[in-house]
């Protein structure tokens, strides 16, 4: 049994509120006509600054036991109190100086994005960012599908380019079982449903698999989307947080996941359209599109990272396994310029280094963790 299921209840608890305070941002002098025109950062390994992903509520509907298990996050569990929450004009003025440090995507994430009330008016506000080149940055959303059937029109009228839904089963039974909220899968293959006759798409749809609780759904969700044009990833179950009880004996790799797929499906390898996508793609032989695999535990994809979070509070993790954020809600109430903070913000992605995955199969993970629901997927 691994340390983190024999923590007590108490302690965990006791963990989660008292996470340590974020990180200061440093603003460096005014910048000067040249800095404030850049190209976009680097990191200390290189790596570009492309995705912002942002998470607009810690609240969500489901108690899925990888993310928000039920004993940990139930009836007296304190979620952030609204004036703790960036505001939608707070959100969108990050975004648009994010946009203009060389973000390129932005995906709306949570707890559960589309708990946030009148969601669809801050992708409106987001969809009038412009790149330096004058393009609009992919605009994206990542959900559980609970009530995406009502929601998808106005998504889409707003501006949503795309959406990623989350479905661990295919069998009623056991999706009930994952979520923890009684949920039946028939309503989110109906926001899946709702999402395509829309035009929110390419949809994905993201199984997190777990050895012994969900992967006898692996074929019976594999048959269900093949031909569907919609693309189908399997997610490694990962030690984000430290409420899920992480074992790596229920951590079925994604190569055996395939296998399994190729032994009916046969499969071949696809290049990826850019290096930095997280899933490795294959597509089925027989022309009934593609399935992806994102293998953070077996084949970490540290080296082509580009991705930054923030928190719904406002704290941005240059890694999903971070532990306390650098503070960007504080520069934003204070009275600070836009190209002042961006100049900060440069610097604060010119000094990561964070390569958590690949350091995870040396043993070095740290105890305190941010759980999944603050900083989105
Ligand atoms: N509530 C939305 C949803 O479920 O799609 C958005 C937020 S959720 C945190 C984002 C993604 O993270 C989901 O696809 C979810 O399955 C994935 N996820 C959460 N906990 C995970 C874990 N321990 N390992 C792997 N993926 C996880
Ligand atoms: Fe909610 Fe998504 Fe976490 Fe499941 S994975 S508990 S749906 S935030
Ligand atoms: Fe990026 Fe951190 Fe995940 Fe590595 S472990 S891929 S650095 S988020």
């Amino acid at each position: 049994m691994s340390e983190s299921t024999l923590v007590p209840l108490q302690q965990l608890r006791q963990r989660l509120r008292a996470a340590p305070a974020a990180w200061p941002i440093e603003l460096p002098a005014p910048p000067t006509e040249t800095s404030a025109h850049a190209a976009g950062p680097l990191d200390r390994l290189n790596r570009p600054l492309h995705d912002l992903r942002i998470s607009v509520t810690d609240r969500c509907n489901f108690r899925c036991s990888y993310c928000m298990p039920r004993h940990v996050f139930g009836k007296d569990h304190d979620f952030l109190p609204k004036p703790e929450l960036l505001s939608f004009e707070e959100i969108t003025r990050s975004a648009r100086i994010f946009v203009g440090l060389g973000v390129r995507k932005l995906r709306l994430t949570g707890g559960e994005p589309l708990l946030r009330r009148h969601l669809e008016r801050l992708v409106e506000e987001l969809k009038q960012l412009k790149m330096p080149d004058g393009q609009a940055p992919e605009l994206a959303l990542t959900t559980n599908g609970s009530v995406l059937a009502l929601k998808a029109r106005a998504l889409k009228d707003a501006g949503l380019k795309r959406v990623t839904v989350s479905l661990d089963a295919l069998d009623d039974t056991v999706f009930r079982r994952m979520n923890d909220a009684d949920f039946p899968v028939s309503d989110v293959l109906a926001g899946i449903e709702a999402a395509q006759a829309v035009g929110l798409g390419p949809i994905k749809v993201n199984m997190v698999v777990q050895r012994g609780v969900n992967d006898d759904q692996i074929l019976p969700l594999a048959r269900h989307f093949r031909g569907t044009g919609i693309e189908l990833r399997f997610i490694e179950f990962m030690d984000v947080g430290t409420t899920n009880g992480w074992r790596m004996d229920q951590v079925l790799p994604s190569d055996q996941v395939r296998q399994r797929i190729n032994h009916e499906f046969p499969l071949v390898a696809v290049e990826a359209h850019q290096v930095s996508e997280t899933a490795q793609r294959w597509a089925y032989v027989d022309g009934q599109g593609t399935v992806g695999f994102i293998s953070s535990v077996t084949h970490a994809f540290c080296g082509d990272c580009n991705r930054l979070r923030l928190s719904t509070d406002g704290r941005l993790f240059t890694c999903l396994f971070g532990s306390q954020g650098h503070d960007l809600r504080s520069l934003l109430r204070g009275n600070h310029p836009d190209d002042q903070i961006a100049a900060g913000l440069r610097q604060l992605w010119q000094g990561r280094s964070d390569r958590y995955s690949q350091l995870r199969a040396e043993g070095k993970t740290p105890q305190q963790r941010i759980e999944m629901s603050y900083i989105g997927g």
